[in-house]
């Protein structure tokens, strides 16, 4: 069996940055190094990052002293300032495509803009959005949302980084048709497409690898909003496809009789547990093809094993 990779798989570059600062941190200070809530969703990796003294806390009134690591997802300003209060050194792992969105929220605020933004509202990074915005930008989850939203005559437009780009832009078309039509003169709308592409990139090559492959793996974590998404792209493709997180949780019956097996993995997964998977789908594949040909054998033998000619077989 041939187990092909998508083209796009694992790390992204924000999540990648997020671990070398928390690393370089560790490397730098002696006292405690935290985060606030865990530094990525892959329980493998924090687990790593905790062997190394890298904390999860989730309420900064357990941090008395020491450096607290800001998450890729960004938080809101509150947080930073409460942070500086405790006199905590800060490191701002916040991935720059989040950091755009966070400062295009604020600078919109001050201009007079109510600032929609196009993401899940329980998910951190939105939260953080929102905070940079003091709270006051309205949060849509897609284009009925946007259909009840109480019309401003000024907005502006952001997403969520990780937002699949056509629920942005059907988001946008319905406040474009509700602005033209029921608006208040000066109606105004500015959009920020703030998606990032790693995400839809890796979308892309799982909803193609899918499609030409028997059978699907996706490795992340399973509190992995993305990884959880990519498993969703495979199976609406109709290829059997596994969400796993770690190589012992694959099982051999899931590659009987498949010719290719693809493989892909969320933004927060590390190339490690990628290749462990990778290795191991290869020797499960390789297992279920000998049990076949045993299997074969015993039919032709009625069921009587010669052991020398098993070996002649394997060859
Ligand atoms: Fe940054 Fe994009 Fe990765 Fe999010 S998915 S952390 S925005 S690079």
């Amino acid at each position: 069996m041939e187990v092909k990779r998508a083209a796009s798989a694992g790390f992204c570059f924000g999540v990648k940055r997020a671990i070398e600062l928390a690393l370089q941190a560790r490397a730098e200070n002696t006292g405690r190094i935290f985060t606030l809530g865990p530094l990525i969703h892959n329980p493998q990796v924090v687990r790593l990052l905790a062997e190394k003294g890298i904390e999860v806390i989730q309420d900064l009134a357990a941090a008395a002293e020491g450096t607290l690591v800001i998450r890729s997802h960004g938080v809101e300003p509150e947080v930073l300032a409460a942070a500086q209060e405790l006199g905590l050194k800060v490191v701002d792992a916040t991935c720059p495509f989040v950091k755009r969105a966070q400062e295009l929220a604020r600078d919109l605020t001050e201009q007079g803009y109510t600032v929609v933004v196009v993401g899940d509202r329980e998910h951190p990074e939105v939260r953080g959005i929102v905070g940079w915005t003091g709270g006051r930008a309205q949060v849509v989850e897609g284009p009925e949302e946007a259909a009840r939203l109480p019309l401003l005559p000024r907005v502006g437009v952001i997403a969520q980084t990780t937002q699949p780009l056509d629920n942005f832009e059907a988001v946008v078309a319905v406040l474009r048709r509700r602005l033209v039509k029921e608006g208040e003169a000066p109606s105004e709308l500015r959009v920020f497409s703030t998606i990032c592409h790693a995400t839809a990139e890796r979308q892309q090559a799982a909803r193609e690898l899918a499609a030409q492959v028997d059978v699907m793996v996706v490795v992340g974590g399973y509190d992995s909003a993305n990884t959880r998404k990519l498993a969703a792209i495979c199976r609406e493709s109709g290829t059997p496809t596994y969400h796993i997180e770690t190589a012992d949780q694959l099982k051999s019956e899931w590659f009987a009789g498949a010719r290719v097996a693809g493989l892909t993995a969320g933004a927060s997964t590390p190339d490690w547990i990628i290749e462990e998977v990778e290795r191991r789908m290869k020797e499960l594949a390789e297992n279920a093809q000998e049990e076949m040909q045993m299997a074969d054998f015993r039919t032709l033998r009625g069921g009587e094993i010669v052991k020398g000619v098993v070996v002649a077989i394997d060859q």
